[in-house]
């Protein structure tokens, strides 16, 4: 009997681009075997080395999620449905938020606001509980954005910021809390003007600051409710931890490609992101939105569902995301909600804690602190200055393009195409011999590539840095940089 899986998004290169697929076996544990036997390059990436599933990887039976249950070897039905989740970077009164403080509306504030008056969920007392509520958007990006605007015109009394980027012309495509005229700016600085273009009752408290281990708890510390709106693994796990420490809700979003994630992570009522995923990703599994790309508006929406559980938690009425996680299918239209439950030895939020302070995120999701430091990666490495000077020379190099066929036709630079996805299955094309400089993007996949191709026993491998970006920037500015 065939059992439906459905294979997420970053997972569909290694599965023949299927977003689902039926598979024979009569339990959870078969039906991953079989998988796995017949899409080999699955293999590495659902199970480690000791052949146990792998905990950046969650497997559900229709909504519930079996790993905790540790339901692998029971019988399947007929109509199940085996997702797996992969992680990509709850209707209860609030009881956390301090809104005791007097407040009162001004008439220009009455008329403001009436339409949410005029609701009895909000009305006075939720309008009031607004105005005092102080809530932290940690980024100022694609969810950043519409955060920021709905959370700014529902009168959120303050809201505090940390980002510290510039605008940049390729997020305008989804950033709507920046325009054309704010390119080069402070993203902070141009996000403080809009919100106080939308409503000047608002306090705009902005942090050009990294996020770190060292000020995350300083920063959350005076606010009600945190918002993940990061586009990386180290600050979401910072994010958890910090909030999970000082026991404030986080307020979760993420997005890829066409697919989005929200959930309302507060680990006094409820699991947190690390009993849903107690591991990162290997860097470069998952691709960021530079890499992977991101469909402008889905992040308009998930933002919004994030801005829509803030306004619940602070206001105390209905049901929140605490416990439940929603995927989003744009390409599909389908929203789906899955059951998360708290994991007892969640090492932060489970019966005995392992984590009692902040850690080094960086190293824990296995990022490598500046690049390029180490002797013995410097000389797999080529800067794009270099490269020009070789190729000008009329030296013998093989460029390899890793990026995806959809890329190439937006620019190249004349490279060799095999897509990293597709480089296990076509190594045997490549020369070994000859020296190899990888290309990709941006230095990220064709670094992966390197490796690869290290271990596989190549000898002259040389990731460039920077990718076709910075050979665009800083070699042949006549060509488009995406
Ligand atoms: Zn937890």
């Amino acid at each position: 009997m065939p059992t439906k899986i459905l294979i997420p998004t970053p997972l569909r290169a290694y599965a023949e681009k299927h977003d689902s697929i039926e598979i024979a076996g009569t339990t959870v544990e078969e039906v991953l075997r079989n998988l796995t036997s017949r899409f080999t390059q699955l293999q590495r990436h659902l199970y480690n080395e000791n052949g146990s599933l792998r905990s950046y990887v969650n497997v559900y039976v229709n909504d519930e999620d079996i790993r905790y249950l540790q339901k692998e070897k029971t019988p399947l039905k007929e109509s199940d449905v085996i997702s797996i989740i992969p992680s990509i970077a709850g209707g209860t009164e609030v009881n956390t938020l301090t809104v005791e403080r007097e407040i009162q509306l001004s008439n220009e504030e009455i008329l403001r606001y009436s339409r949410h008056l005029i609701i009895p969920e909000v009305g006075m007392q939720g309008q009031k509980r607004l105005k005092a509520a102080k809530v932290l958007l940690v980024g100022a990006g694609g969810l950043g954005s519409p955060l920021a605007l709905y959370l700014a015109a529902a009168g959120v009394g303050k809201i505090g910021i940390v980002d510290f980027d510039v605008v940049d012309v390729t997020n305008l495509q989804r950033q709507v809390l920046h325009s054309t005229e704010d390119v080069g700016r402070s993203k902070l600085e141009s996000a403080r003007e809009t919100i106080h273009g939308i409503n000047p009752h608002v306090s705009v408290e902005t942090y050009e600051v990294r996020l770190s281990s060292d000020n995350a708890l300083e920063l959350f510390a005076g606010y009600d409710v945190v918002i993940d709106g990061t586009d990386n693994f180290p600050t979401r796990y910072l994010v958890n931890d910090a909030c999970v420490l000082l026991g404030k809700p986080n307020v979760y979003g993420s997005i890829f490609r066409f697919d989005g994630q929200v959930a309302v992570f507060d680990a006094q009522r409820g699991p947190c992101y690390r009993c849903l995923y107690p591991a990162p990703p290997p860097p470069g599994l998952v691709p960021s939105c530079a890499e992977g790309g991101v469909l402008g508006v889905l992040p308009g929406i998930v933002g919004s569902l994030q801005a829509l559980e803030t306004i619940k938690l602070i206001v105390g009425q209905g049901d929140l995301l605490i416990g439940r996680l929603v995927l989003f299918d744009a390409l599909k239209f389908t929203f789906r909600e899955l059951r998360l439950k708290k994991n007892p030895d969640c090492p932060i939020c489970g019966n005995v804690p392992t984590i009692r302070e902040l850690i080094d995120y960086e190293q824990f999701c296995g990022i490598e602190r500046s690049p390029g430091n180490g002797n013995d990666h410097q000389q797999d490495q080529i800067s794009v200055e270099q490269l020009k000077t070789r190729l000008d020379h009329g030296d013998d190099l093989y460029i390899l393009d890793v990026r995806e066929p959809h890329e190439y036709e937006i620019v190249n630079i004349g490279g060799h195409l095999i897509p990293l996805g597709e480089l296990p299955e076509k190594i045997h094309t490549l020369d070994s011999s000859k020296e190899i400089i990888v290309h990709c993007k941006l230095g990220g996949r064709s670094a992966k590539a390197v490796d690869f191709l290290k271990k596989s026993g190549f000898k002259k491998v040389k990731n460039l840095i920077g990718g076709i970006d910075a050979w665009a920037d800083r070699v042949d500015r006549t060509l488009p940089r995406y």
